[in-house]
């Protein structure tokens, strides 16, 4: 089960990775567990002749664990792994998976040399050496051929990351939503795109079906109705942002003064971006004359 706070990527430095919790299944032959110390999401796609990994975990032993643990589920063998985006609990642990084929976003290639992720690397005991890049890196689209399954893995664009990507199993009627999606709320980084974000759930809900399952990076099994509440939260953020900008508020105000949908510590970090934003493109504040 889900942890019952909420998770954040960056809350638990230091600590070691796992455990891991049992292998539930959502859909024939799709399955999801909780691995810890960030209660994230990691997949499990079986077709007939291969399985798929979505996410590895946080430390290549972590990722060893979960490669073991696929054998409790399934004989089908395992052949690679999807990485969602760029975060720690979700990519870390792939050099456990270097015999097998992986797929990313092309932007991770300069994502493993950022001072950020080095330093989340090095809270974890980890070094440079043992992160990973997928072998097989795509801008817009890779698909994945399981036997009687194809895998579709997307990128819609600048969101939660800039290595976002969606894996939407079609004729299960199941999407990993990655970090685009998290129950009970989204958590806004700062390398997060507080316009881009809405438009790729706008995507997602153009992708899937009514009654498809959407498996988020962070809580609960959910469905599409949950991104297009997701979606309406997120899309709010940059008009009060600028709506704030325009009356004067500054930063240091904008949580008192502003009507967020969100938990503030959920998105204060958006908040910031889209500031930073308006300052950059021209908007200022409408200061009354003295
Ligand atoms: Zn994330």
């Amino acid at each position: 089960m889900n942890s019952p706070s909420e998770s954040t990527h960056r809350s638990a430095d230091q600590t070691p990775a796992g455990p891991e919790g049992p292998w539930q299944e959502v859909a024939p032959g799709i399955y999801r567990l909780v691995a810890e110390p960030d209660a994230v999401t990691i997949g499990l796609i079986v077709g007939e002749t291969g399985a798929l990994l979505v996410d590895c975990g946080s430390t290549p032993e972590q990722g060893a664990r979960l490669r073991e643990s696929v054998a409790a589920v399934t004989d089908v063998p395992l052949v690679g792994v999807a990485v969602t985006h760029e975060h720690r609990d979700h990519w870390f642990g792939l050099a456990a998976f270097d015999d097998l084929e992986s797929w990313g976003h092309e932007m991770l290639e300069h994502r493993i040399s950022d001072a950020g992720v080095l330093r989340e690397a090095e809270g974890l005991g980890l070094t440079p050496e043992e992160l990973r890049l997928p072998k097989n890196m795509f801008s817009i689209a890779a698909a994945v051929n399981l036997g009687n399954r194809l895998v579709e893995i997307v990128h819609l664009g600048h969101a939660h990351t800039l290595t976002d990507a969606v894996v939407h199993v079609p004729d299960a009627g199941v999407l990993f939503a990655g970090d685009l999606v998290e129950l009970p709320h989204p958590l806004m980084e700062p390398e997060s795109s507080p316009r881009g974000w809405p438009a790729t759930l706008n995507m997602i809900i153009g992708m899937v079906k009514p009654d498809t399952i959407v498996v988020p990076g962070h809580g609960d099994v959910t469905d599409r109705e949950t991104v297009v509440q997701q979606l309406g939260a997120l899309a709010q953020l940059p008009y009060e942002a600028e709506r704030l900008v325009r009356e004067g508020v500054r930063f240091d105000e904008a949580e008192a003064k502003g009507e967020w949908l969100l938990p503030w510590d959920r998105i204060s970090e958006g908040v910031r971006t889209a500031y930073a934003e308006m300052t950059t493109e021209g908007v200022r504040p409408h200061l009354p004359l003295a």
